[in-house]
């Protein structure tokens, strides 16, 4: 028999969890579904994976961080602690149930397919992640079985890259955290770049993040963007490892990463590259002129001093336009996330051009009642981060609450304002 259930949150990861501490508040009887465990994604990355914000931007509904470290950076296993241990307060999450199909039901409401079981629900939120399937660009496609192709999500640490020296093809957060590991280990290491923004990790005494939560960097919106597809664009090249430090193209050309243009083609004996490596540099500095004009404009306007952010030093920007792979271990892609929701949902016209759910402030505009949270800028650029989703999930929780008639509080307290940092804050 099938098992009725008001509103099913499929994901326990910081989304799912805050939509249900969100729920809760409101009297909305819910369960959450997850695959694995609560806070399972963060335990598949790399293992001296950290968070690239610092712990007092853990701001969950009901779980803000409150350790004694706002300033550090929580390593994989500590940030699934915390969401394991919310998980259990909330006490709603059915662990080891991956959802394998989600269809509408004629007449109204959804079916759930899990392995073995049924669920009939009125609402469902899904909340399966921001980084779902991991990009292999076609360029990577002609590699034979001699040099091996290893995706993000299963790169574990040096030790257990072949011997060689390696390709990191791509310079978003988490390639210059891997390549930095690597060429640290004294692996030789080439990089295929592409484009992301970079900042300092700590200007005027703050940190790269107190700066940028303070301003409008993080409240952007879709509709700001230059482009639909910009939604993808990579993170501010920054690492939280060792306690935080800088890591772009110039840190990691200094410890010896011989940087390269976008990756072109590859195959059995060689890479090639394009001759774009000046222009990727100078995107990146685009990027680092513009949270410098955020920041310079937050101190305007707020009165207080301009902290001194110089100008980006020279950068070697000749290039290889081809690499002999012959002595590589292997290939490290890093080149970006995709949705995988239509593998699973069976609704026509879920998600647009660039796998983004279709939507209006998280419920889809196809399915209504099928809401989502946890989306790369759902409604802003922090809707996916740990300082970011708990205002998407109030907002979910209070469209399902008053669709079942029930009160709707204001915003949680919990969403918190723990703040860290040892110079003036502008006010
Ligand atoms: C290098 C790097 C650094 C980062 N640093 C930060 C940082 O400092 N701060 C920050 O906020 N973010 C950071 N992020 C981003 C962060 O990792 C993600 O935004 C976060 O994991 C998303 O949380 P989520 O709850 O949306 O998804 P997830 O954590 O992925 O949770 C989704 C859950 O849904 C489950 N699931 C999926 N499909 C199904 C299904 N069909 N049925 C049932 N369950 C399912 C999964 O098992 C999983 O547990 C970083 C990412 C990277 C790569």
């Amino acid at each position: 028999m099938p098992e009725d259930i008001d509103v099913v949150v499929i994901g326990a990861g910081q989304a799912g969890l805050a939509t249900s501490h969100e729920l809760g508040l409101r009297g909305v009887d819910h369960v959450v579904l997850e695959a694995s465990e609560p806070g399972s994604s963060w335990l598949g990355r790399w293992d001296s994976f950290t968070l690239v914000g610092p712990n007092h931007t853990v701001r969950l509904p009901g779980a803000p961080y409150s350790g004694d470290d706002p300033g550090g950076f929580m390593s994989r296993t500590e940030i699934a602690d915390h969401l394991q241990a919310y998980a259990g307060r909330l006490g709603r999450v059915r662990a080891g149930v991956p959802v394998r199909r989600l269809a509408r039901r004629e007449g109204g409401g959804f079916e759930l397919r899990t392995d073995g079981e049924v669920i009939r629900s009125r609402v469902v939120v899904v909340a399966t992640g921001a980084y779902q399937r991991a990009v292999r660009p076609t360029a990577v496609a002609g590699l034979g079985p001699a040099v091996p192709c290893i995706d993000v999500p299963s790169y574990r640490n040096p030790a257990g890259v072949p011997d060689g020296a390696v390709l990191v093809v791509g310079s978003g957060q988490s390639a210059c955290q891997i390549a930095e590991e690597l060429v640290r280990s004294g692996r030789d290491v080439v990089m295929a770049c592409g484009r992301a923004p970079w900042f300092p990790r700590r200007v005027g005494g703050r940190d790269l993040f107190e700066w940028l939560l303070d301003s409008t960097f993080y409240e952007q919106t879709p509709d700001q963007l230059a482009s639909p597809a910009a939604r993808h664009g990579a993170n501010v090249q920054a690492s939280g490892a060792g306690g935080g430090h800088d890591l772009h193209y110039r840190t990691l050309a200094g410890l010896g990463v011989r940087l390269a243009g976008h990756l072109l083609a590859i195959d059995e004996q060689s890479a090639r590259f394009a001759p774009d490596l000046a222009e990727v540099i100078a995107a990146g500095d685009a990027g680092f002129r513009f949270v410098r004009d955020t920041i310079v404009a937050l101190c305007q306007e707020s009165g207080v001093p301009v902290p001194d952010i110089p100008e980006p030093g020279p950068l070697d920007t000749s290039a290889p336009a081809r690499l002999d792979l012959r002595g590589f271990g292997a290939v490290v892609v890093a080149t970006g996330f995709r949705s995988r929701y239509t593998e699973w949902i069976d609704v026509p016209g879920l998600v647009d051009a660039q796998g983004f759910p279709v939507h209006v402030d998280g419920e889809s505009v196809v399915a209504p009642d099928l809401h989502f949270v946890g989306v790369h800028f759902l409604r802003r650029r922090r809707s996916s981060l740990l300082f970011g989703v708990g205002d998407d999930a109030t907002a979910t929780a209070n469209r399902i609450a008053t669709r079942f008639r029930l009160p709707t509080p204001g915003p949680s307290t919990g969403a918190g304002t723990l703040r860290s940092g040892s110079a003036p804050r502008p006010k």
